[in-house]
Formats: C-alpha cells, sequence, structure tokens
C-alpha cells in the first residue's frame, strides 16, 4: 500500500553484493536503484491525476492501463523479483506443497526449469516469465510483455525471471539463456512456497 499517498522503493532483504556472481553488485544497484526508483517515481507523479490514489498496487494493476497500469505493473512485478532471492546455493530446490505440485504437473524439477526456461529464453523482446497458480492450485508458466502480470489473468504470481535486457545484459550480454538456467541457484524457494500456501 501506498504511504500518504506514495509508493516507496522496495528494501532489499540482502546486501548488494549477495546474489554475486549470478548478478552483480552493479546489475542489482542500477536495476534496483535506478530502474525500479524511476518506475516508482513515475506512478507516484501520474496517481493524483488518476482515479486509482490510494489503491494498492495489485488492484491498480488489475484495473488500469497506459502509463499508470506500465508503471504499477512493473513496481509489482520488480517488488516480488528482487523479494525472491537470496545467496547462492548448488542443489537449491523447492520443497513441501509446492514441490509436489511441480513433480506432479511438470514431471520433475528438471522437466518444470526446462519448460520456464524455454518460456524465457522465446519471449519476444522485453517482459518476465512466472510460475503462477489458479484458484484451484494448478500451477500455470506464463508468457507476460513489458509490464505484465499474470495477475490480471485471475492467477497468483510465485515467481518470475525478469527477460527486460537491464536484468542481465552488464553480466551477461546477449546471453539470456545463460542468464535464465543461473538464476535457479539464487531462488529463495521458501518465499516462492509461501505465496503459493
Ligand atoms: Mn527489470
Amino acid at each position: 500500500m501506498p504511504i500518504d499517498g506514495k509508493f516507496q522503493l522496495v528494501e532489499l532483504p540482502y546486501a548488494p553484493n549477495a546474489l554475486e556472481p549470478i548478478i552483480s553488485a552493479e546489475t542489482l544497484s542500477f536495476h534496483h536503484g535506478k530502474h525500479l526508483q524511476t518506475y516508482v517515481n513515475n506512478l507516484n507523479g501520474l496517481l493524483p491525476d488518476s482515479p486509482y490514489n490510494g489503491q494498492s498496487l495489485e488492484e491498480i494493476v488489475k484495473k488500469s492501463e497506459g502509463g499508470v497500469f506500465n508503471n504499477a505493473g512493473q513496481i509489482l512485478n520488480h517488488n516480488l523479483y528482487f523479494t525472491q532471492f537470496a545467496s547462492p546455493q548448488e542443489n537449491n530446490i523447492p520443497t513441501g506443497k509446492l514441490a509436489s505440485a511441480i513433480t506432479a504437473q511438470f514431471g520433475s524439477f528438471e522437466a518444470f526449469k526446462e519448460e520456464f526456461e524455454k518460456k524465457g529464453a522465446t519471449l519476444f523482446g522485453s517482459g518476465w516469465v512466472w510460475l503462477a497458480a489458479d484458484q484451484e492450485g494448478k500451477l500455470h508458466i506464463t508468457q507476460e510483455t513489458n509490464a505484465g502480470n499474470p495477475i490480471t489473468k485471475g492467477l497468483t504470481p510465485l515467481l518470475t525471471f525478469d527477460v527486460w535486457e537491464h536484468a542481465y545484459y552488464l553480466d551477461y550480454q546477449n546471453r539470456r539463456p545463460a542468464h535464465l538456467s543461473e538464476l535457479w541457484k539464487i531462488v529463495n524457494w521458501e518465499v516462492v512456497s509461501s505465496r503459493y500456501e
């Protein structure tokens, strides 16, 4: 929710270099401190003249369009993105109810990762690949262009990889698939699972 009518830049739950070498401190500094801050500033500038003043980010994303949607969507997407990571770990795998659902639907965690990476790699231009759940708990992998979020399709967003070039260009240049396959090491599955519970 906004504070005094203003949305704030989400705080990172880890140190600026905590995600290295998967995401460098430099990328994080631009991505969080510049790109996301700009979306926050833009939305705060647009809201007073819109019908959405005082509403939650989720409500705004579900109902708005144009500039308000683009900036609100990018804030919601990045808030979910930045808070779903932790320091790199080998053999970093989901547990509990979400792990069971992934295995039941995709056959294995490996098969799920392959499908998720493929959807991220083949998304044309800028956007986001998502793992989302419907009301029955069934999982969906969706491709959303630009500021899209599966919340607009009635789904609950669980996990997302940002495929805008600003998310990886300093570290991986044009090698988007290499970036996507590395991100699994820093997914905080406790956070992602809690979104599914
Ligand atoms: Mn981004």
